[in-house]
């Protein structure tokens, strides 16, 4: 079927409105947050769900594949069309389709932006938990299809685990339902979890049940600034072992330190070599003591500067430094920055910036590394100086993925495989688990036209 076919049977479903196909229109939709580039030859805005079936029976019998997209923030290039071929853009789905307080669920269409939904249900004394960074733009769906995690993943768990429920179209447009509204549910595989985080490869989310919790009655927000990683580390293991659960435990390290000082001028030691903000959560009189009991560990791990926010100006105040590092990157003056975000047990969070100090003295490539102390998931940022540099940084990047895998960790914890990391999956996955994928993906999409060659290398 010739593009101009294609386009003819799209436009007679959707009506002409909602299918672009003039240059200037594809290229809004050929990017993502990876910044790279690749133009479909189609882009539609299906309104129902009868709709979304529709364009995979099209899309099927023409063999052209079909990538869906959110907000296209995702980091690794999902929601990118590698082949040209169909944007699916869903952002007509954007309702809000039930709050239900008795069974403290929601029911959401994948396209509601999720900062949109906390508000919300919050305004209901309501609590949905992941909070990924990009919360203020990136979709439900998009985060159901990378599991996206968050700052307060330490405590509250990340998406996975508020997904109760899916309705989903499958390459073949059939449409599925899994899961229900509750909580107890053992009928059959759990279908649910397995389309969470498959990346938009093995069906498309057209509705959503997730789970919701109380709102938490306060929180209280404490920085500290330590010389080095290590004491860092060992005050993040103390309050764990000391079965102290905050809801978030961020850390930055030395050289994320020097930017956002540059950035901010905030004023921090000059021997400052490692940061933490943490923050609890839950029942104003257990928190009091929670947060004392932090300050402690900090003060016993020889803590350099310690602040405990007093109102919630001064929570805003500490979490600045941590809010500021990726602009501030900006003034190291680097021509690119390689962005990972490796995930390793949380007590070998010292021992594996240790390494990364050593991989970024042998290849001499600047690294920057912050993000969730309390999870073990690092954003490692690799800059690359000038273009000649990037082989090397590359390399670099090659060895830190290994001493990730070394001590027990993953290449990814939040953002995803997609088009970025697909040539080092088999770094964490043997040829069997591999195998079986790989067949997983075929029985739900015979053709592969579902957002094809993502994922696997
Ligand atoms: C500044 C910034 C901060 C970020 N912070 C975090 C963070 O803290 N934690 C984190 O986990 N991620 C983070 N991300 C990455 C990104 O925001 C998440 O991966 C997010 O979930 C992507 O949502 P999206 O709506 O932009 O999806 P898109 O980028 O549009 O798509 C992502 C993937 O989802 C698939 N998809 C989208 N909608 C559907 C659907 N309805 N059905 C099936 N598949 C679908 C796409 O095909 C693609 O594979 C950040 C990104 C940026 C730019």
């Amino acid at each position: 079927m010739t593009v101009h076919q294609l386009k003819k049977k799209l436009t007679s479903l959707l009506g002409q409105d909602n299918v672009l196909a003039s240059r200037e229109d594809l290229l809004c939709y050929a990017y993502d947050a990876t910044k790279r580039v690749h133009v479909p030859e189609i882009v539609v805005f299906p309104g129902s769900v009868q709709e979304v079936s529709g364009i995979f029976r099209i899309a099927s019998q023409a063999r052209t594949p079909v990538v869906p997209r959110g907000a296209g923030s995702g980091m690794t290039g999902g929601a990118l069309a590698l082949q040209g071929g169909i944007v699916l853009a869903m952002n007509r789905f954007d309702q809000i389709l039930e709050i239900d307080e008795d069974n403290l669920v929601a029911v959401v269409q994948p396209a509601v932006i999720t900062g949109r939904l906390q508000r919300v249900v919050q305004e209901k004394g309501l609590f949905y938990p992941p909070d990924p960074a990009s919360l203020d733009f990136s979709t439900l769906g998009g985060n159901i299809a990378e599991n996206s995690g968050g700052l307060r993943a330490v405590k509250y768990g990340v998406t996975k685990d508020y997904v109760l429920g899916l309705e989903v179209v499958l390459p073949s447009g059939e449409v599925i339902q899994t899961g229900s509204k509750c909580v107890k549910d053992v009928v059959g595989y759990n279908l649910t979890q397995l389309l969470v985080g498959s990346e938009g490869t093995l069906g498309v989310v057209t509705r959503a049940i997730l789970k919701l919790l109380p709102l938490p009655e306060a929180k209280q927000t404490l920085s500290a600034v330590f010389p080095d990683i290590h004491g860092a580390g060992r005050t993040v293991s103390e309050i764990i072992r000391r079965k102290v659960i905050p809801a978030t435990i961020e850390f930055l390290d030395k050289n994320a330190l020097w930017c956002v000082e540059h950035y901010l001028q905030l004023g921090l030691p000059e021997s400052a070599g490692a940061f933490l903000l943490i923050e609890v959560d839950g029942d104003p009189a257990i928190l009091e003591k929670e947060i004392r009991q932090v300050q402690s560990i900090c003060e016993a791990n020889q803590a350099l500067k310690i602040e405990v926010a007093q109102d919630e100006k001064d929570q805003e105040r500490l979490w600045k430094a941590r809010r500021s590092v990726s602009a501030s990157m900006a003034h190291y003056g680097a021509f690119k920055k390689i962005n990972e975000d490796v995930v390793v047990p949380r007590a070998s969070i010292p021992e594996f910036i240790k390494n990364v100090q050593e991989i970024s003295r042998r290849f001499d490539v600047p690294v920057i590394n912050f993000g969730h102390a309390g999870d073990g998931n690092i954003h490692v940022n690799v800059l690359v100086m000038k273009p000649e540099d990037e082989p090397r940084c590359h390399e670099a990047v090659e060895e830190i993925f290994a001493r990730t895998v070394e001590l027990g960790g993953r290449i990814s914890g939040e953002h995803g495989i997609g088009v970025s990391k697909r040539d080092y999956i088999a770094k964490n996955l043997e040829p069997g688990v591999l195998e079986l994928m790989k067949a997983i993906k075929k029985s739900f999409d015979p053709h592969n036209i579902l957002n094809p060659n993502k994922m696997f290398p």
